[in-house]
């Protein structure tokens, strides 16, 4: 398949990779749609989710929601997030060379569907927690992803009988302090920023970097009319074609 990219600037940010020393991945939901996930922030599938469960996704996975509908919260979580399987696809690949030349520093994910099975990174900062943690709110004991997927309605603990809940940030809470931090300063450290898609969150961490630093930032995403001055780039490609391209 043909990239739509203009050949000049793939052989810059090609040029540009293949000088760095410190390159930052952060996995936004269009990495998560392009291995089989969905985006359940866009439009279709909010309208989609509001005529199914009459709520928005942004409303049953807030905090606030999980505190007082907690069987509804569950409906959902387990039709629509339990349910998604996510595969890796040839830019992760592309992301294990990167590591294999010692540049890749960090990989920042923001899904809280966690890194596909067989692929490993050495350093991973999920930013919104990983759905295959789970814990008791009570007794803090912890539950694998069939634990439940396997429990009838809501998830209780074996051992209390209290909700268990997913290790993901909710819509409402606070990223822990000092997994910020530590994205913060992977992203301020590196020479090429890659940014995978957008994020219901909005943390926008990517983009607090210093804008006197030589920093190359490309962000990836299929929305045709979005311009983004704070970037370099914006490539509407499927990363999956383009990374491998550049690497
Ligand atoms: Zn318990």
């Amino acid at each position: 398949m043909k990239l739509e990219t203009d050949e000049k600037v793939i052989n810059y940010i090609r040029k540009r990779v293949a000088a760095a020393r410190n390159i930052v991945a952060v996995l936004g939901i269009e990495m998560l749609v392009e291995g089989g996930g969905y985006d359940l922030d866009s439009n279709e599938e909010t309208y989609r989710a509001e005529e199914l469960y009459g709520y928005t996704p942004e409303d049953m996975l807030s905090t606030s929601f999980y505190n007082a509908k907690v069987e509804r919260f569950y409906r959902f979580y387990k039709n629509e997030i339990l349910s998604m399987e996510v595969r890796p696809t040839p830019a992760y690949d592309a992301l294990l060379r990167l590591q294999a030349q010692g540049k890749l520093s960090a990989v920042i994910s923001q899904n809280f569907h966690g890194i596909p099975q067989g692929i490993h990174f050495g350093n991973v900062i999920e930013l919104n927690g990983n759905m295959n943690s789970n814990k008791c709110t009570h007794c803090n004991k912890v539950f694998d992803i069939q634990y439940m997927k396997k429990a009838p309605g809501i998830p209780l603990c074996d051992k209390c009988n209290t909700a268990v809940r997913p290790n993901i940030r909710l819509i409402g809470e606070r990223v822990d302090a000092k997994t910020m931090t530590a994205a913060a300063n992977a992203c301020e450290a590196a020479d090429v920023l890659l940014i995978m898609g957008k994020n219901m969150y909005n943390d926008r961490l990517e983009y607090n970097t210093d804008p006197n630093r030589s920093q190359l930032k490309v962000l990836f995403t299929k929305e045709k009319h979005l311009s983004d001055r704070r970037v370099d780039f914006v490539i509407h490609d499927e990363i999956q074609l383009f990374l491998p391209a550049i690497v």
